[in-house]
């Protein structure tokens, strides 16, 4: 277990699934986010990242491919963000064997002004998208993007999504001020994906 931010954790294990941590930037600032609450840690791991993470920095602690049921692109950051990252690494689960999943703030296109996902579909098994609000004025409430735009980006990639990642979930917070959490399930469902019910204050 690493504790000091000189010794980030880039990949740990819950369970057989194995979480690779590859940034720790964000377009959002979410008010529910350990990270603007002072915390560094989900579980035990301190996800705090100074130095840009490679693709280098991660092949060495991937482990053995077949003893792990699920990579999972997530952490304290928008693993979209380190773009060149997530795809090389991805590609080499995939080339093993492996399965690859990408927790996502569905704001990858918006960030990089293109259309990402056939990218990501060569290499993504399934892709979890937080949502979070169904109405532009909760999403600013809750998540306060700082890029203009945001909520209709992210409507639009949930739009996408589908037709690119074979499995697609879509997520939003039951407990959270203003969200109707029956407007994001049929938001998620209208467009082919999953609906993911979290509760407050259960991350990971
Ligand atoms: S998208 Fe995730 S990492 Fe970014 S601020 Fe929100 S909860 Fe935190």
């Amino acid at each position: 277990m690493n504790t000091s931010s000189a010794m980030p954790t880039l990949v740990y294990d819950i369970g057989h699934h194995r979480y690779l941590n590859i940034t720790a930037r964000c377009t959002l600032r979410c008010q529910f986010c350990p990270k603007h609450n002072g915390s560094k840690q989900i579980h035990e791991y301190d996800l705090s990242l100074s130095q840009r993470i490679t693709a280098d920095d991660i092949f060495p602690l991937l482990g053995n491919v077949q003893e792990v049921a699920e990579y999972v692109f997530c952490g304290f950051g928008e693993p979209t963000l380190n773009l060149e990252c997530l795809l090389q690494v991805a590609h080499v689960i995939k080339a093993q064997g492996g399965r690859v999943r990408l927790n996502s703030d569905g704001l990858g296109n918006h960030f990089h002004r293109r259309n990402i996902l056939p990218e990501l579909s060569q290499c993504v098994d399934s892709l979890s998208i937080s949502l979070n609000a169904d109405t532009p004025e909760a999403y600013q409430q809750h998540c306060r993007p700082k890029l203009a735009g945001s909520y209709e980006a992210l409507l639009e990639f949930i739009h996408l999504a589908p037709k690119f990642i074979p499995e697609v979930h879509v997520s939003a917070i039951n407990g959270l001020a203003n969200v109707n959490i029956e407007h994001c399930r049929n938001i998620a469902e209208k467009n082919g994906a999953i609906f993911k019910q979290r509760e407050l204050d259960i991350i990971g």
